[in-house]
């Protein structure tokens, strides 16, 4: 498992109004899809293209061209779902699959709701978002469904991680023997006994559309 936690002053510039408990949901909205334009700028630095040649007004010239079928971007459904427009606006021709995964309170082991991803994804490169990877057994699901369809590598873009949910990841990953690199703006203290991340942000879904069903 490769970990890339992004050091960037505007990534932590936005990460700090995020964790801020006095951030509004429109303003929370707006910051999480700016900064997960700027994590995902750093996660698709090895997006797979393909030489090219293209006729300028003046000369031929050499460039590259993502190749065909793109990359899969899974939000996991609801706190991904937040993250998708900053994901999609800088990969428009990604094609993009839905996870639901609920994780219990109590139990804190996640169950999914809802599944919507092709059926093979041999050698395609598969981005999920997921705000927070805290004990890592929502991520650790959506990398069981991607891997047993043969995706070719596994990038999770999430806000902030706990240690917790990386070591259980790195587990995980290698016991599937799939690659997995985290992009991440922080890497924070701990989770707390009810499985929060500590310092973090609260909960995530609940700052991007309030607490309706909870
Ligand atoms: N999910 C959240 O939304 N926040 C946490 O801190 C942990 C899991």
């Amino acid at each position: 498992m490769h970990l890339h936690v992004v050091d960037h002053p505007l990534v932590a510039h936005k990460l700090t109004m995020l964790r801020d408990a006095d951030t509004a949901s429109p303003t929370f909205r707006q910051l999480a899809d700016e900064l997960v334009t700027l994590l995902a700028y750093e996660a698709t630095r090895t997006v797979h293209v393909s030489p090219v040649t293209v006729q300028t007004p003046v000369a031929p010239a050499e460039g590259v061209h993502m190749v065909r079928p793109g990359p899969l971007v899974v939000p996991i459904l609801r706190a991904g779902l937040g993250m998708l427009e900053g994901m999609t606006r800088l990969v428009p021709t990604a094609e993009v699959g839905f996870l639901g995964l609920v994780r219990d309170e109590r139990t804190l082991h996640a169950t999914t709701y809802a599944e919507r991803l092709p059926a093979d994804l041999s050698g395609r490169q598969c981005f999920v978002l997921d705000p927070m990877l805290a004990t890592g057994g929502t991520l650790a699901s959506a990398i069981h469904y991607l891997a047993e369809r043969n995706a070719a590598e596994v990038t999770a873009i999430c806000l902030l991680a706990a240690p917790e949910g990386l070591q259980l990841l790195e587990r995980e990953t290698a016991r599937l023997g799939i690659p997995l690199t985290v992009v991440t703006a922080s890497v924070d203290e701990r989770l707390n006994e009810v499985g929060y991340i500590v310092p973090g942000l609260g909960d995530a879904g609940d700052r991007l559309y309030g607490s309706a069903g909870s």
